[in-house]
């Protein structure tokens, strides 16, 4: 295999489906099948999702920035057990990990016991971001495959490449099936928060974009496939 260890970055608005807010189980179990055939080839496998089906931290316009925040780190824990139940039903061995302390229902993040987890064949995943407002899941996605060691970070989205304008707007957006880390700072092309972009290019992860509309994505770029965009 391309990869020994990838992190998976699912934005909450892929588990939304076409409502664009919620979850949507049949997107969600579609995706699901996408990480079990990952899952399946040996390659270790890390999640972070997102949770901007629920609430973002910028929705809130009357109350303060950190409070709207944690609502959007708690949004996150929700979409990480709606994955973790949907992963399971697939027998798939899960554990989900969040940044703020759940102890009910998840494990408190240790870098050590998420490694171990990896090691025992267990999918692992990363709820609640960085643990901080004023950040993304993005950049928990950048963080957290720094701390892991992980090869790549494979970032779900709905669209399926990094272009220089948005593609539904103008039909003659250039698309990139490759593009430096530098390229997307200076042109601030958002196809991922650049913060996380940055803290990808010091730590040396490239980063595969593709569309998840296509679970089966997934498993073609572990298998060395080059669809979508490739980041380094
Ligand atoms: N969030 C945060 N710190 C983090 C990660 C997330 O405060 O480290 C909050 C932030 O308000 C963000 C929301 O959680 O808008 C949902 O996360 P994000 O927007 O990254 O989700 P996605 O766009 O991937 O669905």
């Amino acid at each position: 295999m391309k990869f020994k260890r990838v992190l998976i970055k699912i934005s909450g608005e892929a588990i939304a489906g076409e409502n664009g807010y919620g979850i949507n189980e049949d997107v969600l179990r579609s995706i699901c099948e996408g990480i079990k055939e990952a899952y399946k080839t040996g390659v270790d496998i890390a999640i972070v999702i997102g949770g901007g089906n629920i609430w973002r931290g910028k929705n809130g316009k009357k109350m303060d920035r950190t409070t709207s925040d944690h609502m959007g780190m708690l949004a996150t824990i929700i979409n990480g057990l709606a994955l973790q139940a949907e992963l399971d039903d697939l027998g798939v061995d899960t554990r989900l990990q969040t940044s703020i302390e759940m102890r009910e229902i998840a494990e408190q993040h240790i870098r050590k016991k998420a490694i171990r987890h990896l090691e025992k064949r267990r999918v692992v995943i990363f709820a609640g971001g960085t643990g901080n407002a004023f950040f993304t899941t993005d950049t928990g996605a950048a963080l957290r495959a720094a701390e892991i060691n992980a090869d790549a970070i494979l970032l779900a989205k709905s669209v399926d490449a990094v272009y220089d304008s948005d593609p539904k707007l103008n039909p003659d957006a250039k698309r990139y099936d490759e593009i430096s880390y530098e390229d997307i700072l200076n042109k601030k092309l958002r196809v991922m928060d650049l913060t996380a972009v940055s803290l990808c290019m010091d730590n040396k992860i490239p980063i595969y974009l593709f569309s998840i509309l296509e679970p089966q994505n997934i498993v073609r770029i572990l298998n060395g496939e080059e669809i979508g965009t490739k980041i380094s």
